[in-house]
């Protein structure tokens, strides 16, 4: 059954009121009669409106009449911030360009926001065939409400049989939502994605129980096939110089308000690198001993110029920050240099940072698991080690 919307014309008065609530402007007046147009994205907001007079009826999609071979191509989220692409966003082109290889079809990119419009270029440039967009000044960094709608509008029009987006903040915020809209599944921080070519199915592999087993999910009666993608797991796809896309705007979907109000930006006061983006990471766990010893990795950090990593342990009593920690429940990070202080290997912690270029480890344990996957190892008292490495770096 496809979703539908009636309006009981015995039962409408005519108030009104569904057309100030509807946020898709598909609804008017007709000979004092509501009318409902293709617009509509079956949100429901009316029917909430027009309890007392419950004329207008919605019955919800199920997916048994959704014809899954109207839906070609690969799309993806483009996702920014501040007017700037998110790192993210050519990993995920890096996978859908992989992915193209065996579906032969194009990849597009959705870009909402207000001022993106220059984006637009930048993404072809890494291989994409089509930008659509929507530029509106209503449309804020964080007005998810109205990102959401959008971006499930623009789907609804153009049908791809593959969503992607980061497994980022923004990403894990807004793709449930976009999903819930089509009635579609999700499957969130996947690891690896490939194609199963007979059936054309979409492989979305993730860990599952706790890191211990690896699960490969199928969507395959819904229409797109969504999945966010874990950030620094898939390899950037490098620009192509010369690529020629098209950038489609999409004036005709209409904008509604949002209905949050972002009040104020206050980002993390840190005067160390990000971590996500951080050529050198220095990590501190359990060793560390007490919350004033990160003073030790943070003055590291400072005069190596990276960022402050830590382990779960170290955040879960109350040291650090949550956004700091390195791992399986924590952030997946692939620095160039990444230093291990007082941390033990622990699986769930290697999950996060075992892609790093080069991994040094100091510890006082000769058999800690970590020194198995570090290129260097220091054993030895970390409380005698660290200030040491940071005098000579400041003093080189
Ligand atoms: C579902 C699940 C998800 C998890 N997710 C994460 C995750 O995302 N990230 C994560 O980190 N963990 C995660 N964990 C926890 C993980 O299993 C470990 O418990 C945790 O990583 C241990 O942190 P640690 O190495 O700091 O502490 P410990 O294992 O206690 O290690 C401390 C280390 O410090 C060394 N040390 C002590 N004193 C000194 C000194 N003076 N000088 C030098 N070395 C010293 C010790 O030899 C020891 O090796 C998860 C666990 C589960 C079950």
């Amino acid at each position: 059954m496809d979703s539908g919307i009636k309006v009981i014309k015995e039962k409408c008065v005519g108030c009104g009121l569904c057309i100030k609530a509807c946020p898709y402007a598909a609804i008017r007046l007709v000979d004092k009669i509501a009318v409902i147009d293709e617009k509509c994205t079956f949100c429901g907001a009316c029917v909430d409106v027009c309890k007392k007079f419950k004329a207008i009826v919605i019955t919800r999609r199920t997916f048994k009449g959704q014809k899954i071979e109207n839906y070609k191509g690969i799309c993806l989220y483009a996702e920014h911030r501040h007017n700037k692409l998110s790192s993210v966003v050519p990993e995920i082109i890096g996978v859908a360009r992989e992915l193209k290889k065996d579906l032969d079809v194009p990849i597009s990119a959705i870009l909402v926001g207000h001022n993106i419009q220059p984006l637009a270029d930048e993404i072809i440039s890494y291989g994409v065939d089509e930008v659509f967009f929507i530029d509106n000044e209503r449309i804020g960094d964080f007005a998810e409400d109205v990102q959401a709608g959008l971006v499930a509008e623009i789907l609804i029009e153009i049908k791809p049989e593959i969503f992607l987006g980061g497994g980022t903040v923004i990403g894990r915020s807004l793709l449930p939502r976009v999903a819930a809209k089509l009635l579609t599944g999700l499957t969130a921080d996947c690891t690896e994605l490939s194609i199963e070519t007979g059936e054309r199915l979409l492989k979305q592999t993730r860990p599952a129980f706790g890191g211990n087993i690896m699960a490969t999910i199928l969507c395959k009666n819904h229409r797109p096939q969504m999945a966010t993608v874990r950030h620094k797991v898939m390899k950037a796809a490098d620009r192509i110089d010369g690529y020629v896309g098209k950038i489609t705007e999409m004036t005709h979907i209409p904008v509604p308000g949002a209905e949050l109000e972002v009040l104020e930006f206050v980002p993390e006061k840190t005067d160390t690198v990000n971590l996500a983006e951080a050529d050198i990471i220095i990590s501190g766990g359990r060793g560390l001993k007490d919350p004033k010893n990160f003073k030790l990795i943070e003055d590291l950090a400072r005069a190596i110029g990276g960022a402050v990593g830590a382990s779960r342990a170290a955040v879960d009593a109350d040291w650090i920050a949550y956004s700091h920690q390195v791992g399986q429940t924590g952030k997946t990070v692939n620095p160039t240099v990444y230093i291990a202080c007082g941390i033990s290997g622990a699986i769930q912690h290697l999950a996060g940072m075992k892609a790093s270029d080069i991994i040094i480890a100091i510890n006082s344990d000769p058999d800690a698991p970590i020194f198995d996957i570090a290129h260097y190892g220091i054993v030895g008292d970390l409380f005698d080690i660290i200030p040491e490495m940071t005098k000579q770096i400041v003093n080189k």
